[in-house]
């Protein structure tokens, strides 16, 4: 099911559900109401114009049985038609009589006539053929333990016996089934025309909200769709905050792996550049060699030599880059001295500083021993005394030194240069695989791998690096900071 069908879906149901409620809680409400009277009334009427016998002899003797106190005519009447006889005095409410027994003889009862009872189909309230000069009265009576009673009965003036005979029974609630069929005639109809606009309001808004939730999220599915096509796809940011927040996490992303394919491009052009020209020579020098071309077939051969040592080291980084890639970098480790690595790759560098006119200044005390692994440091070494050189136009300066750190038991080497140094904004960046500052800066154009792989190796030594810098054009200092057990353990003796 769609979103949008969904959303739909649940505010459907949403107001089904409210109505339901609604309509239930009608229920119940008029499910509590009393019953109207006027059906027990009638049937306690009917009851009661057979209570007392007719012919004026019947009478007579009954009321001698009553003036003696004797109600058990009475009982029985009410006993077999499972109703309650009462008689009382309507005026003071006095009880003379209860054959339900729950007032005693002279005993107040609530009891209230209701004088505006309807006429009862074919009753008549006045002067009543059973009993001259008695009246049909109708009322309730509410029990002190709070049952509510309905009667119908004469009342009469004959003070010696009291004044009325009422036949009572309790009232009726409204049943469930007769409150449906009020509810059916009255309720019904209002209920389902509401029902009815609601939902078709309901239906507008859910088609209004769900498209602005939904809308968002289709364009979102449509860039996502065609950005392999273009190279940096970015989705327009709107609906609400949640869609908002997928949209500029696929734009963040969408740059980001622009900007990796774009790098993962450069990597690849440079390294077949790189390979490619080492080989033209090796394949060229070569062929002069089998054609007898050569002058000098020694030479010819060395240059193949130093051709393959080179490409031998640009497939060493490569490899390394896919090691640290896979995060398998693996290191011998020995006690040793950074100060003569220094001096080993300084070595190495010299010549190099020499033919690009910058001047190198060495500072190399012996230090106290590390763990590591040479070659790696060398290479560490050679990428940032490299770049120093690399980076520094003639006439510059580069600095190496290396000193004991104490505050962080280690040893620490700073290769600081003046040459063109770097922007802050590509401070943080520098360490990045394949970061460069500036993309076109001639044919010594490295692969800016350099860094990335110095940075790894650091790290694999437990140590750190940084890069400080005073902006473009003067200069750049990096240093790292290697950590040494010897002096570890030296702070925690002197410690003791
Ligand atoms: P590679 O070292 O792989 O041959 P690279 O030198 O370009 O190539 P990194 O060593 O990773 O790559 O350096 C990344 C970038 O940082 C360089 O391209 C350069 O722009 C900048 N950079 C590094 N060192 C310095 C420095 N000492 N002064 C100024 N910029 C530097
Ligand atoms: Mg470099």
């Amino acid at each position: 099911m769609s979103l949008r069908n969904r959303l739909l879906a649940s505010y459907l149901l949403l107001i089904a559900v409210t109505l339901g409620v609604i309509t239930l809680a009608l229920l119940l409400l008029l499910d509590a109401q009393p019953a109207p009277p006027e059906a027990t009334y009638q049937r306690l009427y009917v009851l009661a114009q057979s209570l007392l016998p007719r012919g004026q002899q019947g009478q007579e003797s009954l009321l001698a049985e009553f003036r003696q106190g004797d109600f058990s005519s009475l009982s029985d009447f009410a006993a077999n038609n499972g109703v309650r006889v009462l008689v009382a005095n309507l005026q003071d409410n006095r009880v003379v009589f209860d054959s339900g027994a729950t007032y005693a003889q002279g005993e107040r009862a609530n009891i209230s006539v209701d004088l505006y009872a309807p006429p009862l189909g074919g009753m008549a309230r006045g002067a009543n053929a059973i009993l001259p000069r008695a009246e049909v009265v109708f009322g309730d009576l509410s029990d002190p333990g709070g049952a509510e009673w309905l009667f119908a009965g004469y009342a009469i003036s004959r003070q010696e016996i009291g004044t009325a005979f009422l036949v009572a029974d309790l009232r009726p609630t409204a049943s469930l089934q007769q409150t449906l069929r009020e509810f059916g005639s009255s309720l019904l109809r209002p209920l389902l025309q509401s029902a009815l606009v609601g939902f078709v309001i309901a239906l507008g808004l859910a088609a209004l909200i769900s498209r602005s939730i939904v809308r968002p999220l289709q364009q979102l599915a449509e860039g996502m769709k065609t950005v392999r096509a273009s190279a940096d796809m970015k989705v327009p940011v709107s609906g609400p905050p949640e869609v908002r927040a997928v949209a500029e996490g696929f734009n963040r992303m969408s740059a980001e792996v622009t900007v990796a394919q774009q790098a993962q491009r450069d990597f690849l052009a440079n390294v077949s550049h790189d390979l490619k020209t080492p080989l033209t020579s090796i394949q060229g020098f070569s062929q002069a060699i089998m054609d007898g071309a050569a002058k000098d077939p020694k030479h010819a051969a060395s240059i193949i030599h130093d051709e393959a040592a080179r490409l031998n080291r640009m497939v060493v980084e490569l490899t390394d880059l896919a090691r640290i890639q896979a995060g398998r970098l693996s290191m011998r480790t020995v006690p040793l001295d950074i100060s003569q690595i220094v001096s080993a790759v300084i070595q190495r560098l010299t010549v190099v500083a020499q033919q690009k006119g910058v001047t190198l200044h060495v500072e190399t005390p012996a230090m106290p021993p590390i763990n590591g692994d040479g070659d790696r440091l060398a290479q560490v070494l050679n990428n940032l005394i490299g770049n120093a050189i690399k980076y520094t136009p003639a006439g510059g300066h580069v600095e190496v030194s290396t000193r004991v750190n104490l505050a962080v038991n280690g040893v620490e080497v700073v290769v600081r240069d003046t040459g063109v140094g770097i922007p802050p904004q590509d401070l943080p960046r520098i360490f990045e695989r394949f970061y460069q500052v500036d993309k076109v800066r001639g044919p010594e154009r490295g692969t800016g791998l350099g860094l990335a792989i110095t940075r790894e190796i650091v790290e694999a030594h437990g140590g750190r690096i940084s890069v400080s810098s005073e902006g473009e054009g003067r200069g750049a200092t990096f240093t790292i900071w290697l950590p040494s057990p010897q002096m570890t353990t030296l702070v925690r003796r002197r410690g003791v």
